[in-house]
């Protein structure tokens, strides 16, 4: 308890023997070190053990994070811009921005492989600001091309650290401001996990982001450990159902009752609901019989440059 303030400290281990035959102090700890980050790279709290073939696999990751680096740099990064469909109409609502990364010598890289590692090396605030800054200047080309399009939203994830950060109300402001774009228009999608792991730390921030006037919503809703007392206070407008349940959704199994439990909460709580994974016309069917407003999967739209996000638009 820190003035007032709870935090949580975790620990990651790493272990190495006797038996590799050290001659120094200094190599035991670089094996252990190395072992230690191979600990944190399983998902952290946890021990790993150190063996030979791990220099190979922390060499490829330090090489990795200095890739990602140069890539911030150089603007190597794009967005990829994903429709959210209002289910019961069929009208475009808005975009969630997807970052993306074309990695010179190794091809695309899924953000699932270097977001935890920008996590963890801090270069996460740089590529938020990155993701922040195009994504609302692109929405505000869009809203300028057509008036039919004024209204579109953009959604941008941000990370367990932005939401507990100091500067991220003035690093919104910023990439607003720099776009001329009106804060209800962006939408920030915050992880379950990412937001009820840190609440005492996250609540000023999403408060003053909500008086700012963004919206917030929670996404892959349901895979983490909400409390619902905690979750009916939290400042926040939409819930994102994980698309686990929508993957395996069917007429009256234990996935739709979930769904319909969750649309039943958003409802009371007098927050939106967003269906996410959308595969199949089946599942857009049953999701708008049930409620859902809006939806997102590769049914309706798949994530696309912006360009092709243009026409997408138009055409739609
Ligand atoms: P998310 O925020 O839940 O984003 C949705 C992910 O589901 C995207 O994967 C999207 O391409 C994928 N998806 C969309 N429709 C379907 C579908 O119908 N079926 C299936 N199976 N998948 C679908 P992507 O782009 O690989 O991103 C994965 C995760 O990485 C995102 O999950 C988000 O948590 C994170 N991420 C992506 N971009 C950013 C970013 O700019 N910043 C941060 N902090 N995280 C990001
Ligand atoms: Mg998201
Ligand atoms: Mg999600």
């Amino acid at each position: 308890d820190v003035a007032g303030q709870a935090l949580y400290a975790g620990v990651s281990i790493g272990i190495t023997f006797s038996r590799f035959g050290y001659t120094s102090p200094d190599e035991v700890l670089r094996d252990a070190d190395t072992a230690m980050y191979q600990a944190k790279a399983l998902g952290k709290g946890r021990y790993a053990l150190f063996e030979p073939g791990l220099h190979a696999a922390v060499t490829q990751r330090v090489q990795l994070e200095s890739d990602l680096r140069r890539a911030l740099a150089d603007s190597a990064l794009t967005l990829a811009y994903q429709p959210q469909i209002e289910l019961a109409t069929g009208r475009a609502g808005g975009f969630e921005a997807l970052v993306r990364w074309q990695h010179p010598q190794q091809g695309a890289i899924r953000p699932e492989a270097f977001i935890p590692m920008a996590e963890e090396t801090g270069l996460i605030t740089l590529l938020s600001d990155f993701v922040l800054h195009s994504a609302c200047a692109q929405l505000v080309r869009w809203h300028r091309m057509n008036p039919a399009w004024a209204e579109l939203t953009v959604s941008v994830n941000l990370s367990g650290h932005d939401i507990i950060s100091r500067g991220v109300v003035g690093r919104v402001t910023a990439a607003l401001t720099a776009a001329g774009l009106a804060p209800r228009h962006l939408v920030l999608e915050l992880t379950e996990d990412a937001v009820m792991t840190r609440l005492d730390a996250a609540t000023a921030n999403l408060q003053a982001l909500r008086a700012l006037g963004v919206q917030l919503s929670v996404d892959d809703f349901g895979t983490g450990y909400s409390s619902l007392a905690r979750l009916a206070r939290l400042p926040i407008d939409s819930l994102k159902i994980d698309r686990s349940f929508v993957h395996d959704l069917a007429e009256g199994n234990l996935e739709a009752a979930v769904v319909q439990a969750v649309l039943t909460l958003g409802s009371a709580l007098g927050k939106q609901v967003v269906a996410e994974g959308i595969e199949t016309l089946g599942q857009a069917d049953q999701l708008r019989r049930m409620g859902c407003s809006f939806g997102q999967g590769f049914h309706l739209g798949r994530p696309l440059s912006a360009a092709e996000a243009t026409a997408w638009l138009v055409k739609h």
